[in-house]
């Protein structure tokens, strides 16, 4: 088998398509993350706007309405944004750096067992208590370093069964709290998946939270059909082949009762074949034209013109998947995908190539080709393997980019090669210290 699963992203209620520009000033009580934290800005975390974005879209995460602007000018110009699961702050990093790279925004996303991770397996994770810890240091963190990179980020965590939901009741009591004291949400959405459940379950679940998440401007993924293939310990390779496709009907069912909400945000994730991993091809069998169907039929119940594209679609399980396929999906309205599997591995094949070609210099403190008595600490600071593994992935986001028509999105232009503020005279003699931020 294969995978790739597709989640449809559903513009809230139809009204939502059509709420005017903000621009980034609201009541809030600090100017950017930076300034919350006492980071100094230099750069580009300044930028009030993007010279090819709607004026609410500003570099750092972006939440409510700018959010909302974001993948409206997604749906319009025909690009996906790549959703990429992180682990650690170097993987968050090597997101940045690509999206920059890319002229682009970037959706940085954390599943469970990855939030649970960056607060660290040492920890116990009794009632997902680590989860939640990890899940909000890693958004402070994207928090703190997306204005740095100077790209606007969607701060995301990826699948929610309903035995994790304790994990989202952390999750967001983190961001009501953020909430009162800035007047957005610390994340700009989070995806449920009770596609395992029955639907009137799944609808009634995700309306109870819609709720909730709506009273602070933040936007709900959830899931119809069944992601097949295997991810972040969820096994549903035996799924029945039926729910891997989603019906119109279904996704109608749920966009008319999330719909009710007032300020409802929504997506909806609905398969189409799609699987979790990557297997040898011919495995799975997409079929993008369930996207096109349900657009049709939800464009006719809600009384909008032939051709209308009211749900934005999510493509989960996008590792693997033919660019026909993308491509085809990004026609009816995918504005997200996921990637999970293909970065993990181009993180590793950073570290295994690195290991690789400095195999002799890696085998011990002291000793390689050059001489008995060589000290090989450079060869095996952590640094140098981890710099690797972020290239390699920085590189093969760069392709996820390209595939999702998602370059030169912002009109910054290239970016320059970056540089350590140590090796740049400029900002040497302007005080900048060691241990300052990369320029
Ligand atoms: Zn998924």
């Amino acid at each position: 088998m294969q995978k790739l699963l597709v989640s449809a992203v559903l513009l809230g209620s139809a009204s939502a398509l059509h709420v005017p520009v903000t621009s980034r000033s609201r009541p809030i009580t600090m100017g950017t993350a930076a300034d919350d934290m006492g980071i100094p800005c230099v750069g580009e975390c300044d930028l009030p706007s993007y010279p090819k974005l709607p004026p609410s879209v500003h570099p750092g995460v972006v939440t409510g309405q700018a959010l909302m602007d974001l993948l409206k000018d997604a749906k319009e110009k025909g690009y996906a944004i790549p959703a990429v699961n992180c682990v650690t702050s170097s993987s968050v990093n090597a997101c940045l750096e690509a999206a920059r790279k890319a002229d682009a925004p970037i959706m940085i996303q954390f599943s469970s067992g990855g939030a649970q991770f960056y607060a660290g397996k040492g920890l116990d994770n009794k009632d997902y208590t680590a989860a939640i810890a990890g899940a909000v240091s890693g958004a402070y963190h994207v928090r703190a370093m997306a204005e740095q990179y100077g790209v606007p980020v969607v701060l995301h965590t990826d699948h929610c069964a309903k035995k994790l939901l304790p994990w989202m009741d952390g999750m967001l009591a983190a961001s009501e709290r953020y909430y009162k004291m800035h007047g957005e949400p610390l994340f700009s959405s989070h995806m449920l998946d009770l596609s395992e459940e029955p639907l009137e379950e799944n609808i009634d679940i995700c309306v109870e939270y819609m709720e909730r998440m709506a009273k602070m401007d933040m936007l709900l993924e959830m899931e119809l059909g069944i992601t097949g293939g295997e991810e972040d310990g969820v096994n549903n390779e035996d799924a029945n082949q039926e729910d891997l496709y989603t019906k119109p009907e279904e996704v109608w069912a749920v966009t008319k009762a999330l719909m009710k909400v007032p300020n409802a945000k929504f997506t909806i994730a609905a398969a189409f074949g799609n699987v979790h991993g990557v297997y040898a091809p011919g495995n799975v069998k997409l079929t993008p034209k369930i996207l096109k169907n349900s657009q049709a039929y939800i464009s006719e119940q809600l009384g909008m013109p032939q051709g209308s594209m009211p749900v934005s679609f999510v493509f989960h399980g996008g590792s693997g998947s033919d660019i026909n396929d993308i491509r085809e999906s990004i026609g009816y309205g995918v504005i997200k995908m996921n990637i999970d599997t293909d970065t993990q591995w181009s993180y590793w094949d950073g570290i295994r190539a690195y290991e690789k070609e400095n195999r002799d210099y890696l085998q011990g403190q002291i000793g390689n080709p050059e001489g008995a008595d060589k000290p090989n600490k450079k060869y095996y600071d952590p640094r140098m393997p981890i710099r690797a593994a972020e290239k390699a992935c920085a590189k093969r986001l760069m392709q996820a980019f390209e595939d999702l028509k998602c370059v030169g999105v912002l009109g910054l232009g290239d970016s320059k090669e970056p540089s350590n503020v140590l090796a740049s005279s400029v900002y040497r003699e302007a005080g900048a210290r060691k241990g300052a931020l990369p320029v």
